[in-house]
């Protein structure tokens, strides 16, 4: 379990992103979701959990995740 003082972001760079949908298919935590046309959103940031995931396994590398100190 990620330590609770961690905190994220993930950012989707829509100019590289193509709506293939592995995000949103990998993330365990559903916190990458499907739009219309695929189109991947993060509604609520704090569901993520950091693990990487989703930007390891994106074709595109349209995603970056940055860990927040808070
Ligand atoms: S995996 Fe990458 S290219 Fe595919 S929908 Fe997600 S951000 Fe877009
Ligand atoms: S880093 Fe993990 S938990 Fe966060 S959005 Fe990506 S796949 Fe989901």
């Amino acid at each position: 379990m990620p330590s609770s003082t961690k905190s994220f972001k993930v950012f989707i760079n829509y100019n590289y992103c193509k709506n293939c949908g592995i995000c949103s298919w990998i993330c365990p935590v559903n916190a990458i979701i499907e739009e219309s046309f695929g189109k991947p959103v993060v509604p609520d940031h704090e569901k993520c959990t950091g693990c990487l995931q989703c930007e390891r396994m994106c074709p595109d590398f349209a995603i970056n995740v940055i860990e927040i100190n808070s």
